[in-house]
C-alpha cells in the first residue's frame, strides 16, 4: 500500500476528536486493507510490532532532526530553531518538506512495506556506525516523503503520533468491520487481543468474520501480555461490601512487577511494561527452575528488596537500579538481593489458567512452588470473612515495609490489562503520586548545566495537566542516589521547546513523588497544586499509561477535606 494512503488516515482521524467518529473512519479504512498490509496494525499505534514484542523504534528527538536536516538540506540549526518555534516536530517535517528543493531524482514513491521494513531496522543495530546506519535508513525514507507523510513518519519515528487511536479504538473498528457492530462479539475480540497481545494476529482472523477461531486463540509462553491491575478500596469495609466474603487477602509488595514465563529449560522475566529483565536478574531463573515444578507455566509476581544482614525488607527504590543496570549484574545480585513473591498463574503445562477462578490458582501455586524464603514464596495470604483479621494482616504488612494489602475475590478470573474491581488494594492515606515530567528549567550558579524545578502532571484521558513542581529530594552528587545530572541526562533528549531558560518536555519519565498537601490552584491547568512535592524514585517499570489520574488525586483531595473537618 502506498504511505500516502496510510498518511492520508492519520490526517482524517486526527481531523476529529470524537471517539464515534475514529472508529467510523478506521473501519472503513480497515474493511478495505487486504491480508497482504496487515502489519498496518502495528503503524495505527506507532509500533513495528506487536505490543509484546520490546523491539521499539527509539528514535531520539536529536536524531530525528539530524535526518530531517539531511533529507530536506536544511541547517540542522535552523530545524532546531523552528521546532523550538513550532513544539511538533511532525510540523516542521511537513514545513521543511514543502520547501525542500525537488531533489525528485533520488526520490521515489514511498509505500509501508518500505517504512516498516526500513523502521525494523533500527532497533536491530548496534555497535560502531550505528548512529550513521540509522540516519541513512530515515533518509532514506524522508527523501521520498511528501509534506503529509513526512509529518507522520516523523511522528512516528519520535513515538508520538497523536492521532487519538488506542487499542480500543482499533478493536471497536474490526468489531464494526467484520462483525457488524454486534456487542455480543466484542468480549471474543477483547480476549483474543488480551491473549495474543498481537493486533496483526487479530485482525488476519477477524476479518475473515471468523469468531470460532478467534475463541481458540491463546497465551503463549515467551510471549507477555499486559498484567492485570488494582482499583483502589476507601477501607476494610469497602473492600468487603465489593468484593463479598471470604475473601483473599496478601500482602501489597513494594517492589516492582515480575511476570516469569518458563518453557522447559528457559524462563524469561518480564517487567510490567513488558521489557525483558531476564539478563538483570540471573537468580530468579534459577529460583524458579529449582522450587517450582511445571514443564511450562507462566506467573505473576513481585520482586522486593531486602537488607542482607538484617533480613528486612527494603522499599522498591532500593532495588530500582537492578531493573536498568546491564553490567556487574553478579555485584548486584549479592549486594541488592530480591526475593519472589508469586501471586497469580496464568498458565500451566499447556493450559490457560486465566479463567479458573482465583482460588483455583492460588492453590495451583502453593501446590507447584516450594517456598524458600528470601528467595521464591506465594505471596503472604489470609482467607477470611473477619475484618479485625484483615486489620491485624494489614498492620503486619506495614510493619514489615510493605505498602499494604491487596484484597481480592475468590472466584474472580484474570483479566489483562484491567484495571478490575476484583482486585483492590488498601495503602494507607496515599501519599504519593506517579507523576510525568513535562517541564523543567535550565539551573544556575551551582546548577549550571542540569535541568531543576521540574514540573510534574498527572492524567487525565490522553492528556498531561500540571500539579506542581520541585527539584526537592535530588541529590547533587549522581551516586547519593536520584540526581539532577541523572535527571537531566534522562530528559535532555526530550527536550521539545525551549524559551530562555524554561523548557518543555516530552512526557516519558515518570517519577513516584510525595507531598504534604493537596491544594486548590488557578495556576494550573489540573486545578490542583501539590504543597511540598518531593521526589522519591524513578519509576521506570510503571508504563505512561499507569501513571496517576487527576480523578486519583481529586478523591484523595477530597479524602484531605474530610479528615481535616474531623480532626481540624
Ligand atoms: P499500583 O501500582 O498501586 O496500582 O498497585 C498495583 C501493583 O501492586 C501491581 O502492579 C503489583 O506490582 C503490585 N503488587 C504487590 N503485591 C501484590 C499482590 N499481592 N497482588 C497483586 N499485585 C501486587
Amino acid at each position: 500500500m502506498l504511505y500516502s494512503k496510510l498518511a492520508k488516515l492519520y490526517h482524517e482521524l486526527s481531523s476529529t476528536p470524537k471517539r464515534l467518529e475514529k472508529i467510523d473512519i478506521l473501519s472503513k479504512f480497515l474493511e478495505l486493507l487486504s491480508e497482504r498490509d496487515s502489519n498496518i496494525l502495528y503503524l495505527l499505534e506507532g509500533n513495528i510490532y506487536p505490543d509484546y514484542d520490546e523491539r521499539k523504534i527509539g528514535i531520539s528527538n536529536q536524531l530525528a532532526i539530524k535526518a530531517l536536516s539531511k533529507s530536506t538540506g536544511t541547517p540542522s540549526k535552523k530545524v532546531q530553531e523552528l521546532w523550538k518555534k513550532m513544539g511538533d516536530l511532525g510540523e516542521v517535517a511537513e514545513k521543511i518538506t514543502q520547501t525542500k528543493k525537488q531533489t525528485t531524482l533520488a526520490s521515489q514513491t514511498l509505500t509501508t512495506k518500505k517504512v516498516i521494513e526500513n523502521l525494523r531496522k533500527l532497533p536491530e543495530l548496534v555497535g560502531k556506525g550505528t548512529i550513521d546506519k540509522k540516519i541513512s535508513l530515515i533518509t532514506e525514507l524522508l527523501t521520498s516523503a511528501t509534506p503529509q507523510e513526512a509529518l507522520y513518519l516523523t511522528r512516528t519515528l519520535i513515538g508520538d503520533l497523536r492521532i487519538g487511536v488506542q487499542e480500543s479504538t482499533i478493536k471497536y473498528a474490526m468489531l464494526k468491520a467484520f462483525f457488524k457492530d454486534n456487542k455480543e462479539y466484542e468480549e471474543t475480540l477483547q480476549r483474543a487481543i488480551d491473549r495474543t497481545n498481537d493486533l496483526e494476529e487479530v485482525f488476519k482472523i477477524a476479518q475473515k468474520g471468523k469468531i470460532k477461531e478467534l475463541e481458540k486463540l491463546k497465551l503463549r509462553v515467551g510471549k507477555p501480555i499486559k498484567a492485570m491491575l488494582a482499583q483502589k478500596a476507601e477501607s476494610i469495609e469497602q473492600g468487603f461490601k465489593s468484593l463479598g466474603t471470604p475473601l483473599a487477602v496478601e500482602y501489597k509488595y513494594d517492589g516492582f512487577r515480575l511476570l516469569i514465563h518458563k518453557d522447559k529449560d528457559k524462563v524469561i522475566l518480564f517487567t510490567r511494561r513488558l521489557e525483558n529483565v531476564t539478563n538483570q536478574f540471573p537468580e530468579v531463573a534459577e529460583y524458579v527452575k529449582e522450587y517450582i515444578k511445571g514443564e511450562s507455566f507462566i506467573l505473576d509476581s513481585e520482586a522486593v528488596g531486602y537488607d542482607k544482614k538484617t533480613k528486612k525488607y527494603t522499599d522498591f527504590q532500593a532495588i530500582s537500579q537492578r531493573i536498568r543496570r546491564k553490567y556487574n549484574i553478579d555485584k548486584l545480585r549479592s549486594s541488592l538481593p530480591v526475593e519472589v513473591n508469586v501471586f497469580d498463574i496464568l498458565y500451566y503445562n499447556g493450559k490457560s489458567q486465566l479463567d479458573e477462578p482465583f482460588e483455583k490458582r492460588t492453590e495451583l501455586i502453593r501446590k507447584i512452588l516450594t517456598p524458600k524464603p528470601y528467595k521464591i514464596i506465594a505471596s503472604k495470604m489470609i482467607i477470611t470473612s473477619d475484618k479485625k483479621e484483615v486489620e491485624k494482616f494489614y498492620k503486619a504488612a506495614l510493619k514489615e515495609n510493605q505498602e499494604g494489602v491487596m484484597l481480592k475475590n475468590l472466584k474472580a478470573e484474570y483479566k489483562p490489562g484491567r484495571r478490575v474491581g476484583h482486585m483492590l488494594k488498601i495503602k494507607p492515606d496515599q501519599r504519593d503520586f506517579d507523576l510525568v515530567i513535562t517541564g523543567a528549567e535550565w539551573g544556575t550558579g551551582k546548577r549550571k548545566g542540569w535541568l531543576s524545578s521540574f514540573i510534574l502532571s498527572c492524567k487525565k484521558n490522553s492528556e498531561y495537566l500540571e500539579i506542581g513542581k520541585t527539584s526537592t529530594g535530588l541529590k547533587e552528587k549522581k551516586e547519593s542516589g536520584l540526581s539532577y545530572e541523572q535527571l537531566t541526562e534522562l530528559l535532555k533528549p526530550l527536550i521539545e521547546k525551549e524559551e530562555g531558560r524554561i523548557v518543555r518536555i516530552k512526557p516519558k519519565i515518570i517519577v513516584a513523588v510525595t507531598y504534604q498537601e493537596i491544594q486548590k490552584s488557578p495556576n494550573y491547568k489540573s486545578g490542583l497544586a501539590l504543597r511540598f512535592p518531593r521526589f522519591v524514585a524513578l519509576r521506570e517499570d510503571k508504563p505512561l499509561k499507569e501513571i496517576t489520574t487527576l480523578g486519583e488525586i481529586e478523591e484523595e483531595f477530597d479524602n484531605q477535606k474530610k479528615e481535616n473537618y474531623a480532626y481540624g
